[in-house]
């Protein structure tokens, strides 16, 4: 396991069944994930948490949910895929996430990497955000309410950066905030899209297409 790392303490917080919860790492694996460590981590935390009560029910199934503003949780499935594909490149100390949203992936990511720096552009889901990273105790995570079309300059460069919403191309100031060694996860393109790992190198950057997904699209500015 990597130091420094925080996990999210299970006592006190309204448990589901267990059994429901197993069926979903059982589906992860079904699907190909085979990272002990992401499975794990998805495994010990609460995703019910992330979503208001009236969806909260459906918390364990494989699915993207509403998150209000017309934003998703992402889906486990794909938590889990691009997770893998990050930390495939070197479990990374610095990550860039674009697309806060519920808070669910970073909470994932908070607890295997160094340092989270998350931005997300709509200011209600970044407070309800940041109180679930409170309530879980992930104190590794900065948060920013800014346009993360740019990246976040005074932070990077990042050793990894993922992205949970979709731009047409992909952002100059992103691949010039990647260090050397680091690597990109992000979901490129419009009523099409494909999820693309990108390795910044010392001669330059690598692209690799991974597989078909659906992300919200990236939108530039920000909501009060
Ligand atoms: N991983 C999140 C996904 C949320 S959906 C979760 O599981 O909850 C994608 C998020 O990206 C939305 O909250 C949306 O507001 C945000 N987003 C879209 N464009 C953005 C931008 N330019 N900068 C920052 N966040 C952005």
């Amino acid at each position: 396991m990597v130091t420094g790392v925080s996990r999210v303490d299970l006592n006190g917080i309204g448990m589901t069944s267990q059994r429901t919860r197993e069926r979903l790492i059982q589906r992860l694996l079904d699907r190909g994930i085979d990272n002990q460590e992401v499975l794990d981590v998805i495994r010990m935390t609460p995703r019910h948490l992330f979503l208001d009560e009236a969806m909260a029910h459906r918390a364990y199934e494989d699915v993207a949910l509403p998150i209000g503003f017309q934003q998703t949780l992402s889906q486990p499935y794909i938590v889990a895929r691009m997770t893998e594909l990050l930390l495939a490149g070197g479990t990374p100390e610095r990550v860039l996430e674009i697309g806060t949203g519920s808070g669910y992936q970073t909470a994932i990511l908070a607890q295997l990497v160094g340092e989270v720096y998350s931005v997300e552009r709509i200011k209600p889901l970044q407070q309800k955000a940041r109180q679930r990273m409170r309530q879980l105790k992930l104190r590794n995570v900065h948060m920013n309410h800014a346009d993360g079309g740019m990246g976040w300059v005074e932070r990077g460069p990042f050793d990894g950066i993922l992205a949970a919403a979709a731009p047409e191309r992909i952002p100059q100031g992103l691949l010039e905030q990647l260090a050397p060694g680091g690597r990109l996860v992000i979901p490129v393109g419009g009523d099409t899209q494909h999820l693309h790992v990108v390795d910044r190198t010392h001669e330059g950057f690598e692209t690799t297409v991974v597989e078909a997904v659906h992300f919200v699209p990236l939108r530039p500015g920000t909501v009060r």
